[in-house]
């Protein structure tokens, strides 16, 4: 390979782990992601017009990849542009799709150029430049690599593909939570069918390219080469594109019936499945970039899988088998149970008990990001600091829809980063705070995580904000979260309901305190 192209690539791996690097802050991420999508654009530029084959030649059909890259662009750049930050997850989602279809569709094409191959001459060359009969034939475990991970590329890259457009569907409320009896048992035998199948295929081509010393010792070294010429038989085909099928189908019944509210965790372990395909793909092209960029991305998905699951205090085989969220949660327990009187708050009550505080915590939580209130709410800081009330904000590791959902969202609107307190720092602070301000923050605040071992979200660790001196949460309702169940915390004794759209209530709450 030309040394500019290895140095390009090089490059471009650096920009990709340096980019990763400035994604774990707020304050570094914009940045990070362009630093990596520069990197990404090296390579690309890098190889239309530089990589050669073999023969020397460079890559043919540049207009049709150029095509492809512009309608692509396009269409990502707009849907990136319009999406509602409440609907990021959703994109992440078919986005990470189309990373496993294009790895599946890298080891279509691969598997059908292998298959009109002609290795007479490779092995002619071997045998030729060979000191034994066994050494002309080390081409063939070569060969037999190739199609391991041609395979692997296929069923993971489908895998991926079909779980993630379903995780999509159920993100936006298009496809609903189902289980049959015996799913999971249907899941484990379609996963070792496909693996059966794979290994079938493997020994069948492998099967096509022995030839033994004795057929050899008899055959004389011309005449080999015309036994070697190799022709798939028509089974290898039907068992390639049954795999896919396989793989296709157990990516749809993995996903579809685990809950709505695990979704987030399953897009991270599809979008390591995904970094994984594609690594195999750098392994196929002999693309460093390419290999770097999807173990990076194998790497980064499956750390943040086990930090989400860490962060709701569940394994991933609970997540994976068990029914939570969304319609399922509410059977699962724990929200029928009478709670008794809720007290309300009136808005100039909530105005002069927030600004005559001494420190007021904000919890911000999926409402938040909702009512798009991100703003009132950085203007209600202000005021508030203005009057000398000290303000933080409590933010909890799955609050949202999506890991880092609350930072990016008050980033958003200019809230100092110092402001904000991870949940054990928060947690600390609640017992010295007057306020604590909840808007649109349900799950991350219920009590029944830490005393109803009934409830689904059980062992979640949570904000306890009730250590505080005062709570008022804001909602629109007495509807649950997102996990489906209620919340014990609303009828407590120190809680007041400070009800309506966040944006509006805030809007409201500013105008209150201006005027006292
Ligand atoms: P929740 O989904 O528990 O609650 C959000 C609350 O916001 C609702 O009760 C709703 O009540 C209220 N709300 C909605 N719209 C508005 C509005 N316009 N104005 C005011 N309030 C509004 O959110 P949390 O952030 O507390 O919890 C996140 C949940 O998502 C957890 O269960 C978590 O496990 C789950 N999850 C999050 C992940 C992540 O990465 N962040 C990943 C996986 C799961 P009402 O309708 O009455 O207004």
């Amino acid at each position: 390979m030309d040394s500019v192209l290895i140095i390009i690539y090089i490059l471009s791996s650096v920009s990709f782990i340096i980019g990763l690097k400035m994604l774990s802050h707020p304050e570094t991420a914009r940045k990070g992601n362009l630093v990596s999508a520069a990197g990404m654009g090296l390579a690309i530029i890098g190889t239309m017009f530089m990589y050669q084959n073999e023969d020397g030649v460079l890559l043919q059909n540049r207009g049709w990849i150029l095509a492809g890259l512009a309608v692509g662009g396009i269409i990502g750049w707009m849907s990136a542009k319009k999406v509602q930050m409440t609907a990021m997850p959703e994109m992440v989602s078919l986005f990470n799709g189309m990373g496993g279809a294009c790895a599946a569709l890298i080891s279509i094409a691969e598997f059908n150029h292998f298959a009109s191959t002609d290795f007479t001459f490779q092995i002619h060359e071997a045998y030729q430049n060979a000191d034994s009969i066994d050494e002309a034939f080390l081409v063939l475990p070569v060969q037999i690599g190739i199609m391991v991970t041609v395979l692997l590329g296929l069923i993971i890259g489908s895998v991926s593909f079909a779980g993630s457009v379903v995780a999509w569907g159920k993100l936006n409320g298009r496809i609903k939570d189902k289980m049959f009896k015996g799913q999971h048992i249907v899941n484990l035998s379609l996963l070792g069918m496909i693996l059966f199948l794979g290994a079938l295929l493997l020994y069948n081509i492998y099967s096509q390219f022995v030839v033994s010393q004795s057929d050899i010792g008899m055959l004389g070294p011309l005449t080999i080469f015309n036994k070697i010429h190799i022709k798939l038989p028509v089974s290898v085909f039907v068992q390639f594109y049954i795999i896919l099928l396989l793989s296709l189908a157990y990516g749809v019944l993995f996903v579809l019936p685990i809950g709505g509210a695990d979704m987030p965790v399953v897009i991270s372990l599809l979008n390591s499945f995904t970094g994984v395909a594609a690594a195999c793909g750098g392994f196929l092209y002999q693309n460093n970039a390419m290999l770097t960029g999807g173990i990076l991305v194998g790497a980064a998905g499956t750390l943040l899988t086990i930090l989400m699951c860490k962060a709701m205090n569940r394994s991933l085989k609970n997540v994976l088998i068990g029914a939570f969220g969304g319609s399922t949660a509410v059977a699962a327990g724990g929200s029928t149970k009478e709670q008794g009187a809720f007290k309300e708050i009136s808005l100039s009550d909530a105005a002069v008990v927030l600004g005559y505080a001494n420190k007021v915590m904000i919890v911000p939580g999926y409402g938040l990001a909702v009512a798009q209130a991100q703003h009132a709410c950085h203007e209600l800081e202000k005021l508030l600091e203005e009057r000398g009330v000290e303000v933080k904000y409590a933010i909890h590791p799955v609050a949202g829809r999506m890991p880092g959902h609350m930072n990016v969202l008050l980033a958003e609107s200019d809230v100092p980063y110092d402001k904000l307190q991870e949940m054990e720092q928060a947690n600390e602070e609640f017992p010295t705070t007057d306020v604590v301000l909840i808007l649109g923050a349900n799950d991350v605040v219920n009590p029944a995580a830490k005393s109803d071992p009934a409830s689904p979200i059980y062992g979640m660790p949570i904000l306890d904000v009730e250590l505080a001196k005062n709570v008022i949460v804001n909602k629109r309702s007495m509807k649950p979260g997102y996990a489906g169940i209620e919340n014990d915390l609303f009828f407590r004794p120190k809680t007041s309901m400070l009800f309506g759209d966040a944006k509006k209530v805030l809007q409201d709450l500013i105008a209150e305190i201006k005027s006292i």
